[in-house]
């Protein structure tokens, strides 16, 4: 039997499990799991017999069982399924040309329709108000053409599953970044999109050296305007702290540590940011629970490496069942064989080792921990190399010719927004958000909520009180200032906006030092947090080497989907 947790079988039932003619849930989540496992062990025909399809379908099937291993939510959906995509993130590209936007919109809302989230660099897009010659008339600009993306989104409700998610990059030169910046200015305005800044270590450099900044025309590469980049900053800035966009994305970082930078270069991401991907790249996720990877009170690092091997060939087979939106991501994605394979619950695995997030030992760990889980990913990525062949573009690759890999990246920090909650963890590397929460359903306005299974377990074990210190866990989400407790316990259980946003970013870094593709974290920042504190972020950030950087204040106006605390 597979055990779940109420929330995760709320979950399942309502977007995962597969209907009957009667609309009700046809499947049970044990049969999701074999569904699942069966599906992408077909891919291990090609190389083996029959004996290894059942072997492998058995392997998959009880890692997913156990929740020690979980693919993102799309293959999980539509494993053999018609829909049959089983990718989360596609990048696609924007050309300044009518036709060609709106062609990608078309492909943008078949992904959508079926569970995926796509991200864009409109940088290409003439400015607003540059004349067009076809026409005769004005260019509207990238963000009016977000807006039309992002209405789609709305109306495509991702195949009634999901709703809309989008990445959408304007480079810190483009002559309508400032527009960019405060798009999100206003109720409702770009709902279906994360915005980030394309930045450059030129640009950082002149912000540092207070220099004049040009924004470029990208067709003609006249300068359009100069502004002071300390103002461009500050207004970056001043609309992250407000609304939690925009975020940034460091294109040299990122560039830098590309794997085929001989096929071009990168400038999107996937909606949340942890897949830097080329034009129609596509990538399948996947994550393990940390918080069953601990035996004794110490990381089980064999049950590790064995569940790393298992996630590896699983995230690759789902390369050859997947099925493709059109043929141009199906051929570059068969020719890189980007995979990311990412943690969840690393708060549950910290508390049950005993070490308190925001300390220095939790971080050193985060370091150790994803080395080694991007070691052996390599090493199972190399194995299934020597049988399966290299990714095809692996002689254009910065891999050639000492490490054949079967796989351009494979690692990457997803958020786990929903798999973490079928698993029953905390999600990513995020801290605890709350002891106790309410959280929105993403379809309805139904609540799912929560006690942490740790907390409790600690409450029920060591004191009698438990229904009063609940209470007031349950008024707050957390338990810094219930003084029956050890100060310990009030250390190591606290909450994702009692830890201070300096250790939120460490171990974005920690972890990034190790991922091939990015962390994507969220920064949270409390109600009072200042101008300074987010310009000081975003600096460090990039000074850090990470890929990008988004925050999330705690306030009415920034966007908002859990909720601290219980009532009654
Ligand atoms: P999950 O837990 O459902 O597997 P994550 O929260 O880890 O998903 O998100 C992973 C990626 O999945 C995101 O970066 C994005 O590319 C895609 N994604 C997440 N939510 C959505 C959504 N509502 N619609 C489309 N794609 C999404």
């Amino acid at each position: 039997m597979v055990k779940l947790a109420d929330n995760a079988l709320m979950v399942l039932k309502e977007r995962y499990l597969q209907k009957g003619t009667s609309g009700s849930a046809d499947e049970t989540p044990e049969e999701l799991f074999r569904r699942v496992a069966r599906g992408i062990a077909a891919a291990e025909r090609k190389w083996g017999g029959e004996k290894e399809v059942n072997n492998w379908t058995e392997s998959f099937f009880e890692v997913m069982k156990r929740l020690a291993f979980l693919p993102n939510s799309p293959t999980l959906m539509n494993t053999g399924t018609v829909a049959g995509q089983l990718s989360a993130c596609f990048v696609l590209p924007v050309v300044d040309s009518l036709e060609s936007i709106f062609s990608t919109l078309k492909q943008a809302a078949l992904i959508h329709q079926k569970g995926g989230g796509t991200g864009f660099n409109f940088s290409q897009l003439r400015p607003k108000g540059d004349p067009v010659y076809t026409s005769g008339g004005y260019a509207s600009g990238p963000v009016s053409f977000m807006k039309i993306f992002d209405a789609a989104s709305a109306h495509v409700k991702q195949g009634g599953k999901r709703s809309g998610a989008n990445m959408g990059i304007l480079n810190a030169d483009h002559p309508d970044i400032e527009e960019f910046i405060s798009a999100k200015k206003g109720l409702g305005n770009l709902q279906n999109f994360n915005i980030s800044v394309g930045i450059t270590d030129a640009f950082m450099k002149a912000v540092y050296g207070n220099a004049p900044w040009d924004l470029i025309h990208p067709n003609n590469r006249k300068v359009i305007k100069t502004l002071e980049s300390g103002n461009l900053w500050n207004q970056i800035v001043e609309n992250a702290l407000l609304y939690g966009d925009p975020g940034l994305i460091f294109l040299d970082t990122i560039h830098s540590k590309n794997p085929t930078p001989g096929l071009g270069k990168i400038n999107a991401t996937n909606p949340c940011g942890e897949v830097p991907l080329m034009p129609y790249e596509s990538c399948n996720l996947g994550s393990i629970n940390l918080s069953k990877m601990t035996i004794g009170g110490s990381v089980d690092w064999f049950g590790l490496e064995k569940t790393i091997d298992i996630a590896i060939r699983f995230l690759d087979d789902v390369i050859e069942v997947n099925q493709y939106p059109n043929p141009k991501i199906r051929k570059i994605t068969y020719r890189n064989r980007k995979i990311g394979l990412g943690v969840m619950g690393w708060a549950e695995m910290l508390i049950k080792l005993g070490i308190p997030y925001d300390t220095q030992e939790a971080v050193e760990l985060a370091s150790r921990l994803m080395h080694f889980i991007q070691e052996k990913s390599k090493a199972s990525s190399r194995s299934l190399a020597m049988i399966r062949g290299p990714f095809p573009n692996w002689e254009k690759s910065i891999y050639y010719p000492n490490e054949p890999l079967r796989n351009a990246t494979c690692t990457s920090i997803a958020p786990t927004g929903t798999i973490s909650v079928i698993a029953d963890t905390s999600s990513s590397i995020e801290p605890l958000f709350a002891l106790a929460y309410q959280r929105m359903h993403v379809l309805n306005d139904d609540t799912l909520t929560t006690v942490n299974r740790q907390f409790l377990d600690y409450l029920y074990e060591h004191h009698h009180d438990v229904n009063s210190i609940l209470e007031s866990v349950f008024e707050k989400g957390t338990c810094d200032d219930i003084t029956s407790l050890p100060t310990p316990i009030r250390s190591l259980f606290k909450t994702a906006l009692e830890i201070s946003p300096e250790w939120h970013l460490k171990h974005q870094v920690a972890f990034q030092r190790y991922t091939d593709n990015a962390v994507s974290k969220t920064i949270n920042l409390p109600e009072s947090a200042s101008h300074n504190v987010v310009d000081e972020l975003y600096k460090m950030a990039w000074e850090h080497k990470a890929k990008g950087i988004t925050v999330f204040r705690n306030s009415p106006k920034g966007k908002k989907v859990l909720n601290l605390g219980v009532k009654g």
